[in-house]
């Protein structure tokens, strides 16, 4: 196969690749050089990828950087995009009315596009008023704090809901979904979105209409609402799969009926798919002796490449992975290189190209721009006074631009940081106070600084809606400064947007099993210890109450984690017989002031040491966290500097007690310290007083947060 290839003129390159993220870089990178420089059109450049997961998401990312559109890979990756998250919040919506979430996603995106200041105001009066967001937005509308053009956001939102739901009982599950997208607006686009743009959001669209007709192919009598509760499961899941691979309408690569617009989209394949259609240039990456069969696969795939007259292909492989030991390429794609004599070519982590990433930033913010544009427009019909801060913002994201266009023709030899202060200092005296104010406030300056690309950098410029008013006033203030606790501190560092969903907006979230396992227990120490302790028959009967009373049932997993708490409280209650140091206070609150901010919370346990010292103590029952994990931890330093600040008590020492393992570790000496303690926290709340709340997506900060749902950039 790889003869014909030859023969029919084509080129074949061999990388090695130092792991799997310098491979997507590799690919992306040679891809944007075809894209935006020779001007290759994105349909005919195809990845073929063996079926793993793990390795499209790097690559997702890697393209996603580049702003290099694509057709995405697979259910997971599809469920992942923008436009279905957003059909999909609806649908969450019409099937459990009180999923805050949901519903809070269905009102700040479009066609309703509530602004998260009157969003705040809905979620504070359905607070209020014990009801779930949808319920309390009739209140809404009648309340002197909502404006009108909120009113009427309002208005629209209840009315298309309400359709929605009479089509979602009454329909066939295919016509609901039509017609709910339809509604949505969410085929068409807005008139200035970018033919890419498009063509990706057509692509994902009828990849979810394709996939609800699979499943009323398979299931005929399931009604709309069986239809959404399946599509929600994979969506939860992440299976591949809606419906059965008999069941899919087309083969090969998933999306059925998808329009092509302009010059489309790279298509991202699977490798054991036959390719189809006009691919000029092909990368087969992934091809290590691990992925079992993919060379097989892959000699298919070339021969299939050779007859489209594909001109280049790239064969790639990467040697470290998430595992310790190296890989080796597949023996079968040794064969081939040896066959032609073709060198491999080694890809190693190329040091960040600062050009590249102003390159790439500069591509996502035309559309971002062409995006606000949109949306201004559509604002200035509304009966508003804020009109002229609207207006400001969009002024402010075209400067941006001119900023980054002009940074990528700095004198040669001329470093960012100087190009940067030069192009500033010719913007700002161009500009109105408001827009001086707000393109100051802009992060995208120091991303540029960092060197970072455009992962890091989109999201702090999409920081907020177009024409964002502030969020003073539902700041949780204390007189000049800010009320904050440990948590808080810890949620604002995993992630600041995650921090104003939870703090700021106040989005209702409904506790996990593992949540309401976590506080029953709590609840039993507090409890037990506030009653004076006693015999162990006490505390077990306190474990059956709050059970009952945290809504546990009687199924396996309730079961099981039954038996935990079980089994941690006895070993508890004996180690607490056992030990030598004496529990003084517990639950013992604290407030003291760190600056003009104000830090406040309450400490599990506090025990009396042999030597008259103290330590303080605070229950988990997650998995333990090592001694060098606790080295940025900040609670327990920060309970140590409340109990000298609040209690007036000088503590030798703090401790997570993980109650499942029954294992205590102790906050480590070398860990952050006082000083660094106190300076974080108020760097955090005076960023927290500035409204700086862009987001900081990652696996671990994303994998637990209560709002992915709501997130713009979770998950893409
Ligand atoms: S999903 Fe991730 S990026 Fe979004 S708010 Fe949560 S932690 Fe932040």
């Amino acid at each position: 196969m790889v003869d014909d290839l030859c023969r029919s003129g084509g080129e074949i390159r061999f990388w090695r690749c130092a792991d799997e993220r310098v491979e997507a870089l590799a690919v992306a990178a040679d891809i944007e050089r075809l894209v935006f420089h020779d001007e290759v059109p994105p349909r005919r450049i195809a990845v073929l990828l063996p079926d793993a997961l793990g390795e499209a998401r790097e690559l997702l990312s890697a393209l996603q950087e580049r702003a290099i559109p694509h057709r995405p890979h697979g259910a997971g990756a599809m469920l992942q995009r923008a436009e279905i998250r957003d059909a999909l919040a609806w649908m969450r919506l019409l099937i459990d009315p009180g999923d805050a979430g949901a519903a809070v996603r269905a009102l700040i995106r479009p066609p309703i596009e509530m602004r998260h200041v009157d969003l705040a105001q809905v979620v504070q009066i359905a607070r209020r008023r014990r009801l779930d967001v949808v319920a309390a937005l009739p209140a809404a509308v009648e309340s002197p704090q909502v404006p009108p053009q909120a009113r009427e956001r309002v208005h629209r939102f209840l009315e298309l809901h309400s359709e929605a739901a009479i089509a979602l009982a009454e329909m066939a599950p295919q016509r609901f979904l039509d017609q709910l997208l339809d509604r949505l607006g969410a085929v068409r686009g807005g008139p200035l979105s970018a033919s890419s743009t498009l063509a990706q959001r057509g692509a994902s669209l009828a990849w979810l209409q394709a996939q609800a007709r699979a499943f009323c192919r398979r299931y005929p009598w399931a009604d709309g609402r069986e239809m959404v509760l399946r599509l929600l499961a994979v969506a939860e899941s992440g299976e591949e799969r809606v419906a059965t691979e008999a069941d899919r309408p087309t083969g090969g690569n998933g999306a059925a009926g998808v329009q092509d617009h302009g010059e489309g989209l790279v298509q991202l394949m699977r490798l054991d798919a036959p390719p189809r259609g006009e691919i000029d240039h092909a990368y087969l990456v992934g091809l290590c002796a691990s992925q079992g069969p993919a060379a097989l696969a892959a000699d298919t795939a070339l021969g299939a490449l050779a007859e489209l007259g594909c001109r280049s292909v790239v064969l790639s492989y990467a040697v470290g992975g998430e595992s310790q030991q190296a890989a080796v390429p597949d023996p079968a794609v040794e064969r081939m290189r040896g066959a032609i004599g073709a060198p491999w070519q080694e890809m190693a982590a190329a040091p960040a190209d600062p050009d590249q990433a102003i390159e790439a930033a500069l591509r996502a913010m035309r559309q971002e721009l062409l995006d606000g544009v949109a949306s201004i427009g559509g604002r200035l019909r509304e009966l508003r006074l804020d009109t002229e801060i609207d207006v400001s913002h969009g002024v402010v994201r075209y400067l941006e631009l001119v900023k980054l266009a002009a940074l990528l023709e700095r004198p040669a030899g001329q470093s960012i940081a100087e190009a940067l202060a030069d192009v500033n200092a010719r913007l700002l005296p161009a500009v109105s106070p408001l827009q001086r104010e707000i393109l100051e406030s802009s992060s995208l300056d120091e991303e540029l600084l960092a060197g970072r690309g455009l992962a890091q950098a989109a999201p702090a410029l999409g920081r907020a809606e177009a024409g964002a008013p502030s969020l003073q006033r539902f700041l949780p203030r204390r007189g000049e400064g800010l009320l904050l606790s440990a948590s808080d501190i810890e949620t604002y560092r995993s992630c600041p947007l995650r921090y104003k969903f939870a703090r700021v907006l106040r989005i209702p979230t409904q506790a996990t099993r593992h949540q309401r396992f976590g506080i029953a227990v709590h609840q039993v120490l507090e409890r037990y210890h506030a009653q004076g302790g006693g015999p162990l028959e006490t505390l077990l009967a306190l474990l059956e109450e709050s059970w009952r009373r945290a809504g546990f049932g009687l199924d396996a997993e309730d079961g099981t984690l039954h038996d935990k708490a079980l089994a941690a409280l006895r070993r508890y209650h004996e180690r607490l017989s056992q030990q030598r140091c004496e529990p003084v206070w517990f639950e013992r609150a604290f407030s003291f002031s760190l600056g003009r901010h104000h830090v406040r919370g309450r400490v599990d346990r506090v025990d009396r040491l042999p030597d008259g010292g103290y330590e303080l103590i605070d229950y988990k029952t997650g998995r333990p966290r090592s001694e060098q994990q606790l080295q940025q931890d900040i609670q327990l330093s920060l309970y140590a500097i409340a109990a000298k600040e609040s209690w007036g008590l000088h503590t030798s020492s703090q401790a997570y007690y993980y109650l499942l393992d029954d294992e205590k570790v102790p906050l480590p000496s070398t860990a952050g310290g006082a000083e660094w303690v106190r300076q974080t926290a108020v760097e955090i709340a005076e960023a927290i007083l500035r409204e700086r709340f862009e987001p900081t997506p990652s696996p671990a900060a994303c994998g637990m947060c209560d709002f992915r749902i709501v997130c713009p950039v979770a998950g893409e």
